[in-house]
């Protein structure tokens, strides 16, 4: 197996090379980890791996620094662990967000595993294509990129398909052999790769909204204690201090420890004012190949001159995978000197160029609302 395909999302059967060597992503069943196998893959990481972890938007993990020699240990150890695919494929398809606010008791685990086994006998689909199981007491993944949506709606279940602001009423027992109607009449359709730009609109009887909730916040949950990680990264030590009872994963980077009020090790965000919360980097240089300077340390220094309710995005090229959207600000890696976007995305038409790191300070507390 080749180490690196180009142009496929990543996964533990399809490895992405990156500066540090192989990463590999994982993906658990409904974004949750049992105590045994957060253990499992802290040891993974310092074995196999360079012993740091990401946490990714697809409420998956990532292990880092792998070699192309480890990989048929590593896939023997996340098969006992119930943590690899049959295929490649099969890895890929198998693109769900879980809300991570799923109740002891409501229907969200049950449909997440209907839906993991029908999409084990679905067709291929386009690369990015997803699924978002948003069945707490409301919906709070709306944020988040998925095409065909299982969501709460004020009396039961909804089918939503992306683009539409309605969907169809269905039921526990429904919901999944229609989603499976509405991804096969996707397929139908040709060369879409996405459901929002589909031209004709999709088959459902779209009546209702879907009961919309507050963004999950740092702290107390309903669901245990919500706690962030740095740019999304940690250490093994620091997975393995989160073995203390059921992890669910979030596609905000952050993880909730089931059931659990109090808790804390190096390198977890447990303040929701903490500055390093507004401030979005990406592995830069050297951990990526494509980075054209290290990112992460300049975003942590600079991290304490932006205002709360701002965000501040350096980005090692202007790909942006740490922030797609626009930010406040976005510094932009180019030959080792930052390019400034105001309002912008990380590939937006900058204000200014070729800024040296050291100037950066002076010119961010000038640009930066309030005055700091
Ligand atoms: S934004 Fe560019 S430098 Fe940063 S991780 Fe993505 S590809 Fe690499």
């Amino acid at each position: 197996m080749s180490g690196q395909v180009q142009g496929w999302c990543p996964g533990a059967l399809r490895p992405m090379m990156s500066g540090d060597g192989l990463v590999l992503r994982i993906r658990p069943h409904a974004g949750r980890l049992m105590p045994d196998q957060v253990l499992a893959l802290a040891d993974l990481a310092e074995t196999h791996g360079n012993g740091l972890i990401d946490l990714g938007s697809r409420a998956h993990l990532q292990l880092r620094g792998v070699t192309e020699a480890a990989l048929p240990a590593l896939h023997q150890a996340l098969i006992s662990l119930d943590l690899l695919d049959a295929s490649a494929e099969a890895e890929a398809r198998r693109n769900i967000l879980t809300t991570p606010l799923h109740r002891d008791g409501d229907e969200t685990l049950a449909l997440v595993a209907g839906l993991e086994n029908a999409l084990r006998h679905a067709p291929v689909l386009p690369a990015k294509f997803g699924f978002a199981v948003d069945t707490g007491t409301a919906a709070i993944l709306g944020g988040a990129s998925a095409d065909l949506r299982i969501e709460r709606a004020a009396q039961g279940l909804i089918l939503r398909a992306e683009g539409m602001e309605r969907g169809e009423p269905v039921t526990a027992d429904s919901a999944i052999p229609r989603l499976i109607e509405v991804l096969h009449w996707f397929l139908a359709q040709g060369s879409a790769t996405r459901m929002a730009r589909l031209a004709a609109r999709p088959p459902l009887n779209a009546t209702e909204l879907p009961l919309t909730g507050a963004a999950l916040s740092l702290g107390m949950t309903a669901a245990g204690l919500c706690l962030a990680l740095p740019f999304g990264q940690m250490q093994a030590t620091t997975l393995r201090a989160l073995a203390i009872a059921p992890l669910r994963l979030t596609p905000w980077r952050s993880v909730i420890l089931e059931g659990i009020a109090e808790a804390s090790a190096p390198g977890l965000i447990a303040d929701p004012h903490d500055p390093l919360l507004r401030v979005a980097a990406c592995t830069g240089a050297p951990g990526c190949l494509s980075a054209e300077a290290p990112v992460r340390d300049l975003a942590r220094s600079l991290a304490p001159l932006v205002p709360a309710g701002a965000l501040l995005h350096v980005s090692g090229c202007g790909k942006g995978c740490a922030h797609p959207g626009p930010a406040r600000l976005t510094l932009t890696a180019r030959q080792g000197r930052f390019d400034l976007i105001e309002d912008g995305a990380a590939s937006a038409s900058p204000a200014l160029r070729g800024l040296s790191p050291d100037d950066l300070p002076a010119i961010l507390r000038g640009r930066l609302d309030p005055p700091l």
